[in-house]
Order: structure tokens, then C-alpha cells, then sequence
């Protein structure tokens, strides 16, 4: 079985790095230069809990110069980069190639179904960390879980065996008929916590501390459950809710700085689109009002611009 990572930052390479040392057939392409030069020249640097692992030659490649036909695809871009990302590994899949999307955020089905059959589109959500300590190396802590499910269920054995197959490595994927649930909740806890702490400019536990945090939170979570529930997803504004608040403590969140803040800060572009935006394009879609998140979006918009972010 062959596997490519489309897109090997910090979540892909964790991912590959753990199936690759399992010893399956694993492929990166990507398109940062000097990531892609150091795997190539070096190997990929592993290190995991702060200890030093080793280098890992993971065959690396411009997605224009890598070759032949994968059966899984691993998309792991940011969510921006996801459409052109899948226009470039076009033609390394074939008829039966299975896409695997743990993404965050929200909207990725609709363009995933440009590239893919229904039944070939498995959409999850993670709850893995990763981090990258520069380019070609992998630096991450812990361990996580993430639950999957297949967009069309046609011929779920063969999408059950792939999970097994991939779980030897200690992927720690579970096939769940709530997924989509799942990815709204965390979707939901990103469109608060994520674009607060960037605008705010302050860690989580920060935000908890101040008086009037959950009605900063409801404003935003108000209008994710009323679009949620137009999309025909329940969420469980109450668990949200709940889950955020377990964060704001130093020793479970409190003091980390969300992935829209890092990239904010680093000079990158951020996903807002897929948190706050999706769910002002999916309200306006649906005739339901959302101004926060229209507003909070275009917030994170200027920000980005004013910064000159890329
Ligand atoms: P990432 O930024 O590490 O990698 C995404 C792409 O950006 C890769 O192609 C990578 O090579 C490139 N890239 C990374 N740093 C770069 C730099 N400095 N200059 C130029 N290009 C650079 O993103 P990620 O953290 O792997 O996230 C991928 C997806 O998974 C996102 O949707 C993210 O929200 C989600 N996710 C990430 C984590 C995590 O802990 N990293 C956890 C859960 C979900």
C-alpha cells in the first residue's frame, strides 16, 4: 500500500513519520523549499517528548516530481492551501485512492468532492498535536486520537481494514458515526478560543480570566449551533462550552497560544475562513444572521493584511 502525505508540516509528518517507522510505504510531498531540502538532503529530525530519535529518509518531493499512483492520500496543508494542494497531487491518484482529511475547521468536504469520489473521501478529526522546530524537523509531545468516517458508506470493510492497518502504527484512529458531530465541536471551540486569543492577544488562560469570557463565547457559539443545525448537525453548545472552560486551567491550556495566534504571529495567513468565515458563508446560505463571526472574520482579515501577512 502506498501512502502519500500531501503536505508534511507538523501534523503530516507526525503522522508519516509513525507509519514510515512501522515500515509502510510512505511518500511526503510538499512545497516549503527548505523543508523539502533538509528531508531530502538530511532525513527528517525526529523528536518526540524532547528526545532526539533520529533522521528518518522519508522519500520527499515537489509535488510536481513525485511519480506513480498512491492508494491513500494524507491531506495535511492548512486548510487554504487544501484545493491547490490537491490540483498538484492529481495525478499521483488513482481511481480507488482514498483521501484522508483531518484538517480542522469546516467546508472541506465540498472540495474534496471536486478531486474525489464520495466513497473515497474519509473526513476526521484529530486531537494530535504537532509542531515543527524549523524546517525538517519534527518536534511534538504526546500522543492522540482521532475519529474518522467515510462521506459516501459503500464498501466500509475495506475503509475498516485500512484503519487497522494504519492503528499498527499507533495512529489511534477510530471509525465514528459522530464525526461530523466531533468536527463541530472542535470547530466551535477554535472559533472562539482560536480568533479571541489572536484579536485579544492572549494565551487561553488568559481569556478565562477575564469576568465576562462566556459571553464572549456564547456570541460566537450562538451562531455555530443555529448554523450547525441548518447543516443538520446538533451541537452540544453546553459540552463546547465546557470544553473550553476545561483549557483555561495552566495545567491543561492555559498558557498555550492557539494555531491562528501562532500563525498571526509567525506572518502566515491563518484559517479563519474555515472557523468564523464558514460559518457566516453557511448563515448566509441558510438566511441565518451571523454577525460576530462576520465581524470577528474580517477582524482577523485586517489584521493579517495590516501585518502583511503571507
Ligand atoms: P503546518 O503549518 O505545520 O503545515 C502545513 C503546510 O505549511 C505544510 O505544507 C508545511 O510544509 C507548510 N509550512 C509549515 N511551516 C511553514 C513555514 N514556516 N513556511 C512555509 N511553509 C510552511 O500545519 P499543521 O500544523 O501540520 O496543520 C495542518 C492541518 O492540521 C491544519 O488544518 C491544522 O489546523 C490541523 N491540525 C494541526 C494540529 C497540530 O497540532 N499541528 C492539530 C490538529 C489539527
Amino acid at each position: 500500500m502506498k501512502i502519500l502525505f500531501a503536505g508534511a508540516g507538523a501534523l503530516g509528518s507526525r503522522f508519516g513519520y509513525l507509519l514510515f517507522k512501522n515500515g509502510e510505504d510512505v511518500t511526503f510531498v510538499d512545497t516549503w523549499k527548505d523543508h523539502v531540502e533538509n528531508i531530502k538532503n538530511n532525513g527528517l529530525r525526529v523528536i518526540i517528548d524532547d528526545k532526539e530519535l533520529g533522521y528518518y529518509n522519508i522519500p520527499t518531493y515537489y509535488p510536481e516530481d513525485a511519480q506513480g499512483k498512491y492508494d491513500v492520500v494524507f491531506v495535511a496543508t492548512k486548510s487554504m492551501q487544501l484545493r491547490s494542494m490537491l490540483t498538484k497531487v492529481k495525478h499521483l491518484m488513482h481511481e480507488n485512492t482514498k483521501i484522508i482529511c483531518i484538517l480542522n475547521g469546516l467546508g472541506h468536504v465540498v472540495t474534496l468532492k471536486e478531486f474525489v469520489k464520495e466513497e473515497n473521501i474519509l473526513i476526521g478529526v484529530t486531537v494530535w498535536t504537532s509542531g515543527l522546530g524549523g524546517p525538517g524537523v519534527l518536534k511534538a509531545y504526546g500522543s492522540g486520537k482521532t475519529e474518522i468516517k467515510q462521506v459516501k458508506e459503500e464498501n466500509l470493510e475495506d475503509t475498516k481494514g485500512l484503519i487497522d492497518r494504519l492503528n499498527k502504527a499507533g495512529l489511534n484512529m477510530k471509525y465514528s458515526d459522530n464525526t461530523f458531530q466531533s468536527i463541530w465541536h472542535k470547530a466551535g471551540l477554535n472559533c472562539v478560543l482560536n480568533t479571541y486569543c489572536t484579536l485579544i492577544d492572549c494565551n487561553i488562560g488568559e481569556y478565562g480570566s477575564f469576568k465576562q469570557n462566556l459571553e464572549l463565547t456564547r456570541a460566537v457559539l450562538n451562531e455555530v449551533t443555529a448554523v450547525g443545525k441548518a447543516e443538520g448537525v446538533e451541537v452540544n453548545q453546553e459540552l463546547v462550552e465546557n470544553n473550553i472552560e476545561n483549557l483555561f486551567d495552566p495545567s491543561t491550556g492555559g498558557l498555550h497560544y492557539p494555531s491562528l495566534y501562532q500563525d498571526m504571529k509567525n506572518g502566515r495567513l491563518t484559517e479563519i475562513d474555515y472557523l468564523n468565515g464558514a460559518i457566516s458563508k453557511l448563515g448566509k446560505k441558510h438566511n441565518i444572521q451571523t454577525p460576530v463571526c462576520d465581524a470577528v472574520t474580517l477582524m482577523i482579515h485586517a489584521k493579517e493584511f495590516i501585518r502583511g501577512n503571507k
